[in-house]
């Protein structure tokens, strides 16, 4: 298979598997820590407390076998393992993106990347609308250098190992799709938490109303287009549930 389609497959594969995570995990951004089974790691990081529960490995290792499959490559467990240390490593890097330029606004945040990815929280924290909005963009903004900064290293560095070269490859494939995903303006999706944050609460209806006219587009796009169920299904929810929103705002 020559090399350009073997990339243009790997990237509609990895952006079918990575519509279910961003969007699953935007639902989840305010909620407490979630109930989990199995056993947890927990550490500091930069001094902010993260949480990762089992099921962060066990989608990203499900999610990595797909993605060597489709790759054309061996699906062996180097290969998915080097997925999901790549995919960890460009997920926490996000949260960490929102944890420590919430934490410079003298918040005490923390991190939690569960099965779906993750959030960064700030528990007793009040944000004014320009800091919220960088908060926000943080962890799209930092993941996204991220994936430039692999993408420039991986073109310097000509003498490396195919192991390395596959790892470099999924690192920067999950952090460029997951930050573009969660730039979409659809609330609760990072891109609409920024549109909120931009409008402030006296526009709250309008920005709801924008939200749900771009996932509406978005999802009937994305459908046209043929890929996959998932996003436009989860786009349909997150504009239901906006809608939901503007008619409670109408009483
Ligand atoms: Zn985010």
């Amino acid at each position: 298979m020559p090399r350009g389609k073997s990339i243009l497959s790997n990237s509609e594969n990895l952006l079918k598997s990575a519509r279910l995570i961003v969007s699953v995990r935007a639902t989840l951004q305010s909620d407490e820590i979630s109930p989990c089974f199995g056993p947890m790691i927990r550490f500091t990081m930069f001094g902010i407390p993260v949480e990762i529960q089992p099921w962060f490995w066990v989608i990203l290792a499900l999610l990595g076998s797909n993605f060597g499959q489709n790759f054309g490559t061996s699906n062996d467990a180097l290969t998915v393992a080097l997925f999901v240390i790549a995919g960890g490593f460009s997920i926490l890097v996000h949260e960490l993106g929102h944890a420590l330029v919430g934490r410079s606004f003298g918040a005490r945040p923390f991190i939690v990347l569960h099965g779906f990815g993750g959030y960064a929280a700030f528990p007793g924290s009040f944000f004014s609308r320009w800091q919220s909005f960088l908060v926000t963009a943080s962890g799209p903004g930092v993941q996204l250098l991220l994936g430039i900064v692999v993408i420039v290293l991986s073109k310097i560095m000509t003498d490396l190992s195919d192991a390395f070269r596959s790892f470099l490859t999924d690192l920067w494939m999950v952090s460029i799709f997951w930050a573009l995903l969660n730039l979409i303006p659809v609330f609760p999706l990072d891109g609409g938490q920024m549109l909120a944050a931009a409008m402030g609460p006296q526009r709250r209806n309008l920005m709801l109303q924008i939200s749900i006219g771009v996932a509406v587009i978005g999802a009937v796009a994305l459908w046209s287009m043929g890929i996959g169920v998932m996003m436009p299904i989860f786009l349909l929810f997150f504009a239901w549930q906006n809608y939901q929103e503007l008619r409670q705002s109408r009483w």
